[in-house]
Order: structure tokens, then sequence, then C-alpha cells
């Protein structure tokens, strides 16, 4: 039998509180850490109910209580595991009783592409429960608790993700394989450029002349040997000096530029990649339609005509084949070979893959940078008051920054690649965007930067999205 101490300790307001103690070394076996996170409104109360009716479940839960579980974040549940949890649930109202209305059902979606981010991971997903839980289902409550204790009793200690939060020195050896059988993805280097299409060329001029646009956005050669850079020019005379490029970057992350928002509409080459990407931030009202004057091209650097918003299919134009259109978003076909490569090792596999690429980050944020989804002025990264995650480059560090650099961009990343190329340390960046890509398009028909109109994923739901992983 479990022997549970309630020793009075002095709580920082002064006001001695009881504290919940389990000593393993006395139970003569594991007793695990399990951290709740729960609704308010439902779970809480359901708990409490437990309590006042007197019945008993283990001892290892420590409750957090959340104003809806609309309110879970991945932050939440990273932090909880890096903090010595072994297991971590989620619990709040059935779908149809939230208090306020949807946050379930939106707990409830999120939940489902972070199952499948952590599983790309290599994170074992029997440490990880939603459950419906009403204020009058105090047993429920007790049996889901006292379940999901004996699981985690069994399962042990999570040493595996524990040890990434402490001494963090994960073997730097060569991955497993050759680099033929490796998950990974070719960078392209960025180097092929090709000169203005006439027709581009006379379109641009003329926009700059009637001052439809006050700047073009596009490339140039570099001095010296390198991938084309991207610039903007403001005159008609200067349109010779720019360039197509064929591969790499985005340059529609420019606009989170504020020297190049001030400058009012702006015109720009968009190739697929930007195109997608225009559409999200469309969608997600991060750009006026009225701001961008958008000369599409084809794979080549043939001009495709200037881009009409109002057109929800334009987005076809780029897309010669039904089945470009079937994919989530613009990820290469090498990139989803690698991601079913990666899928088909084992979760410890994937997790010491991971861990392999992720000790070379250097949190430069070249990724960050390079991206044009992230959009916010200060990053929830780099935020420290109060500081929700270590910003270090070490174990704890790094793990949190790719999980939540990932899941930020469920439903947004359009597979442009760009993160992957600005990377100095070569992690497969793409992998993990892909992965989200794909169970966004598996389980809700989402793709990223398919139109401009409608609702962002993570900001919708449906009352009948999948639920057969929740208690
Ligand atoms: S996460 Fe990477 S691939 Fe996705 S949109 Fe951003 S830069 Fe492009
Ligand atoms: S660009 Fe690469 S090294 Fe830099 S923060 Fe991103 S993943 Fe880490």
């Amino acid at each position: 039998m479990t022997k549970v101490h309630l020793p009075i300790h002095e709580h920082s307001n002064g006001r001695p509180q009881v504290g919940l103690a389990i000593e393993p070394q006395e139970t003569g076996g594991f007793e695990p850490r399990i951290i709740a996170f729960v609704c308010k409104w439902c779970t809480y109360a359901g708990a409490d109910l437990a309590g006042t009716s007197r019945m008993t479940y283990a001892p290892n839960v420590r409750t957090i209580m959340l104003p809806c579980t609309g309110r879970i974040d991945i932050s939440l549940v990273v932090r909880a595991f890096l903090q010595g949890s072994d297991g971590v649930i989620v619990s709040g109202c059935h779908p149809g009783d939230c208090h306020y209305t949807s946050g379930n059902y939106r707990a409830r979606r999120r939940w489902m592409l972070l199952r499948d981010l952590l599983d790309t991971l290599g994170v074992d997903l029997r440490r990880l429960d939603l459950a419906w839980v009403s204020a009058a289902e105090g047993a429920k409550w007790v049996k889901t608790i006292q379940q999901f204790t004996d699981d985690m009793r069994q399962l042990g200690p999570y040493s595996a993700l524990h040890a990434v939060a402490g001494d963090y020195s994960p073997d730097l050896a060569p991955l497993a394989g050759s680099d033929d059988d490796a998950p990974g993805v070719e960078v392209d280097a960025a180097e092929a450029g090709v000169p203005l299409d006439p027709a581009l060329a006379a379109a641009m001029r003329q926009a700059l002349e009637q001052g439809t646009a006050k700047a073009i956005l596009g490339w140039k050669r570099r001095i010296v040997p390198g991938p084309l850079q991207p610039t903007w020019i403001t005159e008609a005379s200067a349109v010779g000096q720019l360039m197509v490029a064929v591969h790499g970057g985005n340059l529609t992350r420019l606009f989170k530029q504020p020297q190049v928002r001030k400058l009012g509409r702006v015109g720009l080459i968009v190739r697929y990649r930007e195109a997608l990407a225009l559409n999200v931030l469309l969608q997600e009202k991060q750009l006026d339609p009225q701001q961008t004057l958008a000369f599409g091209v084809d794979g080549q650097g043939h001009f495709l005509g200037v881009v009409d918003w109002a057109d929800a299919g334009f987005i076809r134009r780029w897309e010669t084949s039904t089945s470009a259109a079937e994919k989530p978003s613009g990820f290469s076909e090498q990139t989803w070979q690698s991601l079913d490569k990666l899928m088909a090792l084992s979760p410890a596999q994937r997790w010491d893959f991971w861990q392999q690429h992720f000790v070379r980050c250097i949190k430069c944020y070249a990724c960050r940078g390079s991206c044009p989804m992230c959009n916010c002025g200060q990053c929830f990264t780099d935020k420290n008051m109060p500081q929700w995650f270590p910003t270090a480059a070490d174990g704890p560090g790094n793990f949190s920054w790719h999980l939540v650099r990932a899941f930020h961009l469920a439903g947004r990343c359009v597979g442009c690649g760009a993160c992957e190329e600005a990377c100095p340390a070569g992690i497969p960046l793409s992998l993990l965007n892909a992965s989200l890509a794909r169970s966004a398009w598996k389980h809700f028909g989402h793709r990223a930067g398919a139109t401009s109109a409608g609702v962002p994923l993570q900001a919708d739901f449906r009352a009948n999205d999948l639920e057969n992983f929740i208690l």
C-alpha cells in the first residue's frame, strides 16, 4: 500500500499549505508523477465530488485548474514532462457542454495535432490522455485516474524525456544506416536563378510607373557567388536588375519587415510557395489584399499574370495536375518519402533520431526569421514576463523550441522549405512540418494555403471531429 505524507510547508503567501509527497522508496516500487490539467467547470467539480463522496484513488496526481480545456497549450504539456512528470492528462467538459460553448472542441482538434507531432518525435503516446469528465462524474474521474496511474506504474519512469531536462549529453554518433537510408531532406542551395520573363518585366515597369506598386520585391545576384539575394526596387528603371530564383527562400517573409509594410502597396514575384504563403496570411488577416500586387511565375520563371485575390481558385494556376492539389501544401516528393521512412522506425528510434538532431541546434532562430508564417512582433518563446520557455540552446531549450515552432505552424506551414534551407545545423525541420501538414490533411482535410478564404485550422472545429483517442 502506498504511503502518502501530507507535510505542512510554508507558502510564499505566508500561510501554511498542505502538500502531497509520495515516497517511492517507502512503497518498494515506482510511483509515477502525473499532472492533470482540468477544466474548472466540469472535471475540477467532478474531482471535488469524488472527494466529498469519500471515493479513494491513487494520490499520484497533481491537479492544475484551467478555465477551460481550450486553454491547454503545448507549452504546458512540455513543461510538465520536463519538470519530471511521467504522464499528463487533460480533462474537461463533454462535447456540447463547454461553459464557453466551444473551448473543448478546439482543444480536441489541437490535441489530435499534438499527438501526431509527438508521435513523429518518438514520444510515448501512452503517457498522454484526454478525458471528458463532467461535474457529475466523480466516479469516472476516479476510474480514469486509477487506470492512468496503473498504466504509468507499468510503464515506469519516463527516463528518456527526463534525461532531456537533466544532464543533456546525447551521443553525437552518426545516425544509423547509410546516408541513403537516413530520413532527411536534401536542401537545395538556391543558386539557380533566371532573368525576368519580358512580359513580367513589362508588367512590373508599368506598375511602378503608374504607381500601382510603390516597390517590388524580387531577387538579384550577390556580389560573391552564392544563392540569389532578396531585394526590392522602387524605380521602373531598376527592373532589369531583378531575377527570379527558381528554388529557395520565401519572399513573403519580407512582408513582416516594418520597412516593407510602411511602403504601402508592394509588388512581389510569386512562385507556388509564395502563393501558398500569401493565401495563409490573407486567411489569417495578417495581410491586406490591397497591400500586395502579386506577379505570378511558374517553376521556370514564366509569367502567369497578376494574381487576382478575389479568384479563390487562382492557386490552381501552379497546380497543373490533380495529384498536386490533393497533397497537403508544397512539400517535395522527397520530403514525403523521408517522412515515410522516419515513421517506419520505432518510437524509440524516432526519439534517438530527433535527439541527435536537436543537440546541434544553436538557437540562432534563422528558421523563424526565414519563415513567412512567423509574424509575431515578439515571439512567444522570447517572452520572459513570465518566462514560459527555457531559452538556452540545451536539452530543455531545444526540445521545447522545436515542439513549439512546429506546433505553432500546424495547418499554416506551406512546405516552402525556407526554414530548413536557412538552418546552419542541417536539422531536417521539413519532416516535422510535413508530419503536421499530413495530420491536418488526414484528419481535417486542410491544406495550408489552398485558399485565402475560410477559417484557419486551429481557429476552427467541427462537432464531428475525430475523438476516438479520447477517454
Ligand atoms: S515552417 Fe518552414 S517550410 Fe513551413 S512555411 Fe515556414 S519556412 Fe516554409
Ligand atoms: S535555424 Fe537551425 S540551428 Fe537555428 S534555431 Fe532553427 S533549428 Fe536551431
